[in-house]
Formats: structure tokens, C-alpha cells, sequence
């Protein structure tokens, strides 16, 4: 790792190496902004919870913003529903060149936290030991709050971007009924429409406390659940039958046990493999290439799969999740039933995902029964663009010297399968480093780096400004 961070400026390597909790900050006037912006979002309760208010979120933002100049119709809070309100803001550019506006998009909303759950109050800003606590800090909140600073910044610095900026904060990203993005392109389109958004699901990774790969999101697996069914005649448990909707139901499931979706690769898991070997150790690396290479290497796919995260990027998994069966513990089972959770490759038709589960669950007992296929969502990996690619490389390397920039499929689902199937390309990209073996968002003492957070701002603004501006960053 240290000849990887040779290049990398002084004073970026000394912070790098440094413990967190010995750099204290001055801040400058902009980053105090943006921990303001920060500690306001985070104390405001925006669960999907009675407790929660996506709206006066929204409207905190709104009134920051129009505080700083910007005009009223370039500020709008719109609700699909009370306490669901979504924040849309613009930046105007001068027109050069024609380019639409980019979207940057972050979700207001988070998970529920209880109080006895956590070592101090979730809805209080705390700063302990180097790290900003409280629900929200890293998951959504630190991105929502750096867009508004940033957008705040380049209106008192008179800055005018070629082409415009837009940056919504949502709703019920995490659930609920009102998922702001979705709500947004299908009333509200013109106001968000993009040549391309940046948004969360990427971000890096620190190993021991050093920067170790840049995530860049750009595709998402799409989330599909099956049932699969069988039912009997059923009858008194002290006849039993050979034919038992139990028993037909266990072996198809056994069987999808076994099976395993063919290897599907599309340019962003090749270019994670060739970008992750890079920093992997050997054995591992070299079966990166190689299906990298040939994604029929079927030996260095059976060795890559023992990872149950590689697995995840190589192929469509389908995977029992409930099972439910028998009404009674002296009758013969009249009903069995699974459900099979899918995360299907974005390039991988659900149609087929759904045959396959008949083949291999059923095999042609036909009192086996897979639900329909289910509607068609989600949307195609955006197309890895030197447009926004190259800042993204540029900047990492003189912020946290020479680390790979990886093009990542996430396997869970955010809101930017909604605007990449829409038609927008979507680039999960924060600057926000994160220690990779201590994810907490969704759980417990969700935290972020403070120098993270700043290093996030200031990776953001400049990215921002290049891609709005053409004005490439040295
Ligand atoms: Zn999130």
C-alpha cells in the first residue's frame, strides 16, 4: 500500500495516516456551514414514523437556501402527502454549450432508531472521538447536507455553472409509501430531468484507517420476490400419504439450494474485477482477471463465489427467505409455500430468472407452482462516461493519492434504479470514506469521520464544479 501512495500530495498522506481523533479542525467558513446544515438535518426526525417529518426537512433546506439568494421559484418544497415532502432547488447556468442540468440527488428520510438501541440520542448531533454520531449521519444525510452547502457556497461566490444544477432531497427512500424520486419523475418530471444524477451507493473504503478504493456506483441489482406454492388434499396425519405438499415443496427448494445462476458479467463488474485486482491479494486477484477475461472460467468463478459479496457481482442470486406450511399439527399439509428473494442482474431479463426457478425448483412436478413474473422495473447500468469517470479519478488520486476508482453494482437497491430506469444515468459517488468492516447505516451509533466529511464536501464541490462548468481541475 505504500508505494501504492507515493504519488499521493504530503499533506494528504500525513492526514491519511494520522489517527482520527488527533487532527482537531478549524473549520472554514463553508465547512461550518455544512456541519450546521448537517447537525440541523440530523436533529429532525424524518423516519416513516409518526415521529417523522420529511417536510419540515425539506423546508429547513428551502429556507436555508432562499436565505442565501436563491429565488423562490427556483426553490420548491412539493408533498405527495403530508410530513413526505421533497426539497427541488436550482442553481441557473449561463446555457454554454446546451448541456441539460445534473441532478444531484440525496433522501431526507432514514431508517427508525430507538433511543435504548443506542449509545446516545439518534436526533442529537454528537461529535465524540473524531466521528459525527446520530441516524442519518452517513446514510443519507452527510450527502443531502453537503449538496445544500455547496450549492450555497457557489451562489456567494457568484459562480455560474454552464448548465444547471438540481438538487432534490427526498422521501421514503427507505420504505413507506411515498418514495420522493419515483412521486418526482412521474408528476414533476421537467423539474429533475437530467442529462445524469449523482447520488448515494458509492463512496470509500478505509482499511485500518487509510483510504483504500473508491467506490463509483453505477448499476443496481433490481429486487424481485417469488412464491412458490404446492398444494394437497390433505387429510388425518395418522394415514399419511406419500404425496405431501411439505415434502414436494423441501425438495424444489433443496434443488435451488444446489443451483447456482450462470456468471453474467456487464462493463461495470468487469471493470470492478480489473479495478479490485488491483488491490486484492493474489490468488484472488488472479481469478478476477481471469474471469474478467472469460466469465465461462468456471474454476476461478466457483473460487471467486466462496465470497458471498463476489458471488453477488458475478450473478443473479435467488435465495428462500420464509417458508409457511400445515394448518394443524394432526393434518396433512394442504398448503406449503415459500418465498424466494431474487436480486436479479440489471442486465439479466426477470422472465427468464422466473423460468429458470421453474426449471430448477419444480423440475417438472407440476403441482409446484411459481408465482407470475412479477412487473418489469429497474434499469440498465449507466454507461461508465470519461464525462464523469476522469474528474472522479483526477480528484481521488490528489486527495487520497493513488487508489483504484471502482465501478461498483450495488446489491441492495437505491433510489437510482428509479432515474436509471428512467432514462437518467446514475453515478453512486459521495467522496464520503468509511471504515469498510464497520458499515453502521440502518444500525446501531451510525457515524461518520469528520475528516471524512469534510474531505466528502470539498471531493464534491470540486467534482460538481467541473462537471457543471467544463473547467477541468488540476
Ligand atoms: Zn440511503
Amino acid at each position: 500500500m505504500s508505494a501504492r501512495r507515493a504519488s499521493c500530495l504530503a499533506a494528504a498522506c500525513l492526514l491519511a495516516a494520522l489517527p482520527a481523533a488527533a487532527q482537531p479542525r478549524a473549520l472554514a467558513p463553508h465547512e461550518r456551514l455544512a456541519r450546521e446544515i448537517y447537525e440541523e438535518l440530523v436533529e429532525i426526525n424524518t423516519t416513516d414514523t409518526p415521529a417523522g417529518d420529511n417536510t419540515r426537512a425539506a423546508e429547513a433546506m428551502a429556507a436555508r437556501l432562499k436565505a442565501a439568494g436563491f429565488a423562490e421559484g427556483d426553490v420548491r418544497v412539493l408533498a405527495p402527502a403530508p410530513r413526505k415532502g421533497n426539497l427541488v432547488a436550482r442553481l441557473r447556468g449561463s446555457g454554454a454549450g446546451g448541456r441539460k442540468p445534473i441532478l444531484l440527488l440525496a433522501h431526507l428520510d432514514v431508517v427508525e432508531a430507538k433511543r435504548e438501541d443506542w449509545s446516545m440520542d439518534p436526533f442529537t448531533f454528537t461529535e465524540q472521538d473524531g466521528y459525527y454520531y446520530g441516524r442519518g449521519t452517513s446514510d443519507d444525510k452527510a450527502m443531502a447536507a453537503i449538496f445544500v452547502a455547496n450549492l450555497i457556497r457557489m451562489k456567494r461566490e457568484g459562480f455560474v455553472p454552464d448548465r444547471d444544477l438540481v438538487v432534490a432531497l427526498t422521501a421514503d427512500e427507505e420504505g413507506g409509501e411515498h418514495n420522493g424520486v419515483e412521486w418526482l419523475l412521474a408528476n414533476h418530471r421537467p423539474l429533475i430531468d437530467a442529462a445524469f444524477a449523482l447520488n448515494e451507493g458509492g463512496g470509500g473504503y478505509l482499511k485500518e484507517g487509510r483510504p483504500f478504493v473508491h467506490n463509483v456506483q453505477a448499476a443496481e441489482k433490481v429486487y424481485y420476490d417469488f412464491t412458490v406454492e404446492v398444494r394437497n388434499r390433505g387429510g388425518h396425519s395418522s394415514r399419511p400419504v406419500k404425496d405431501n405438499a411439505i415434502y414436494r415443496l423441501a425438495e424444489g427448494l433443496a434443488r435451488l439450494g444446489r443451483f447456482d445462476f450462470p456468471v453474467m458479467l456487464n462493463e461495470v463488474t468487469t471493470g470492478y474485477l480489473e479495478r479490485l485486482a488491483q488491490v486484492e491479494g493474489a490468488p484472488t486477484a488472479a481469478d478476477m482477471r481471469a474471469i474478467a477475461r472469460n466469465p465461462d472460467d468456471s474454476a476461478a468463478a466457483r473460487r471467486l463465489a466462496a465470497h458471498p459479496v463476489y458471488n453477488a457481482m458475478l450473478r443473479t442470486t435467488c435465495v428462500a427467505t420464509m417458508l409457511e406450511g400445515g394448518h394443524a399439527p394432526n393434518a396433512l399439509p394442504q398448503l406449503a409455500r415459500a418465498n424466494v428473494n431474487c436480486r436479479v442482474l440489471p442486465n439479466h431479463a426477470v422472465a427468464d430468472v422466473r423460468e429458470t426457478l421453474v426449471r430448477v425448483i419444480a423440475a417438472g412436478d407440476t403441482a409446484v407452482k411459481v408465482s407470475p413474473t412479477p412487473a418489469v422495473r429497474g434499469g440498465p447500468p449507466s454507461p461508465l462516461a470519461d464525462e464523469v469517470l476522469r474528474p472522479v479519478e483526477r480528484l481521488t488520486r490528489r486527495m487520497w493519492g493513488d487508489i483504484p476508482v471502482v465501478p461498483t453494482m450495488g446489491t441492495g437497491a437505491t433510489d437510482g434504479w428509479y432515474l436509471r430506469a428512467a432514462g437518467i444515468p446514475t453515478y453512486g459517488v459521495s467522496g464520503l470514506f468509511g471504515d469498510m468492516d464497520d458499515s453502521r447505516a440502518h444500525g446501531r451509533d451510525e457515524r461518520m469521520l469528520v475528516r471524512s466529511f469534510f474531505d466528502g464536501q470539498q471531493f464534491l464541490y470540486d467534482l460538481v464544479r467541473e462537471l457543471a462548468g467544463g473547467r477541468p481541475v488540476s
